[in-house]
């Protein structure tokens, strides 16, 4: 079944159309993540599924009824919608066990204590009933947020940027934290964050917004290996496009070589493309003929993440394991190894074809 269904959302404030024909879904405890630059309507499409913000047009579906359409919109408090922003919010002048029950005035008095118990346990702070929040770290102030919005069980929990003030390890390790959570709660969820690693460490379905349109919708292996847009492709990982033409018989003439590969061979000889080499597509291989002479490299713990000019000036990136160090200035061999070669026509940004 599905739990949220956005289907052509339109959103203008004035004469600025700032959310463009958005359509997507999230079925019953999946986890979406909406991806973008800045300014590009994440929040107000977040603030729209929550109630505060009218649609021009579209529908907003939880549970297969109606929520929001032009002619009506059910007011933020009746549409079961948690919702975790930011700057956590916790009240100040209450302790934790009352900032997690505000939102069950309605339960008894053993129904609330029993789940503030069985939350506390769950995001790993048995024991903090009576803390005040100034008395908590900024990652238990968050998790009790969480906790405090999956308090009254919510139909579908919104979460907005619910990490950016934490510092990046911390925010890797609530991140896979909060996706168990949320998996053991069944909840559904849609959460809005500029931090792909984020997005991938939580999501099932995840999509790019850039100027009020969703891009994509789809699982975060599909963004990251098979982005239908450019923008996509620019926006996930640290790719590079690069200016290739179609030969017969599928081969791409390009600045790596002649890269052969079955997805071009539904694309007419003489096309010219533009296609996406990400830096797990080439390999340090002293063999190879493709040279290059390393210009800049950044340690990334486990890999070192190359940038390296090709004869023909063309700058790539590669990743290596950091145990085999190449240094600035060496001249290397790289060889392609494409699992998916993502292609584009070289004047649109969709696939040709
Ligand atoms: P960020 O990642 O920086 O939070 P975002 O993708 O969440 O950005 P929004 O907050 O949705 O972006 O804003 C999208 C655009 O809409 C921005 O240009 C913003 O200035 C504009 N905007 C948002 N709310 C209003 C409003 N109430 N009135 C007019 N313009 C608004």
């Amino acid at each position: 079944m599905s739990r949220l269904q956005l289907d052509n959302i339109h959103i203008s404030f004035g004469a600025l159309h700032i959310v463009r024909g958005v359509t997507l879904e999230l079925k019953q405890g999946e986890i979406g993540c909406l991806l973008g630059p800045s300014g590009c309507g994440k929040t107000t499409l977040l603030r729209a599924i929550a109630g505060f913000q009218a649609l021009q047009s579209g529908f907003i579906h939880i549970d297969d009824s109606s929520v929001s359409d032009e002619k009506h919109t059910l007011a933020p408090e009746q549409r079961g919608v948690g919702m975790v922003f930011q700057d956590f919010a916790l009240f100040p002048h209450l302790n934790v066990e009352d900032n997690i029950s505000f939102g069950m005035r309605k339960a008894s008095a053993i129904e609330r204590s029993k789940r503030v118990d069985e939350l506390l346990d769950r995001i790993g702070l048995p024991g903090y009933h009576k803390r005040f929040p100034h008395e908590l770290s900024g990652g238990q102030q968050q998790r009790i947020a969480l906790a405090r919005a999956l308090a009254p069980k919510p139909r579908l929990l919104l979460l907005d940027e619910p990490f950016s003030s934490l510092d990046a390890e911390l925010r890797e390790r609530l991140a896979v934290e909060v996706r168990e959570l949320l998996k053991k709660e069944g909840i559904t969820a849609l959460l809005v964050t500029h931090d792909q690693q984020e997005a991938f460490a939580m999501a099932d379905k995840a999509g790019v917004m850039y100027q009020g349109e969703l891009l994509q919708w789809d699982t975060p292996y599909q963004l990251y290996h098979q982005p239908k847009h450019q923008l996509v492709a620019d926006f996930i990982g640290h790719g590079v496009l690069l200016q290739g033409t179609v030969n017969t018989e599928g081969s791409l003439a390009s600045p790596l070589g002649m890269l052969e590969h079955p997805s071009l061979l539904q694309i007419p000889a003489g096309t010219p493309v533009s296609f996406l080499v990400r830096p797990d597509d080439l390999v340090p291989d002293p063999t190879s003929r493709l040279r290059g002479t390393i210009k800049a490299r950044g340690f990334r713990g486990a890999h070192n993440l190359y940038t390296i000019e090709l004869a023909s000036g063309v700058e790539i990136l590669t990743l290596s394991p950091s145990h085999e160090e190449f240094t600035v200035g060496a001249n290397i061999g790289l060889r392609p190894e494409f699992d998916h070669l993502v292609v584009f026509a070289a004047d649109h940004c969709e696939l040709p074809g």
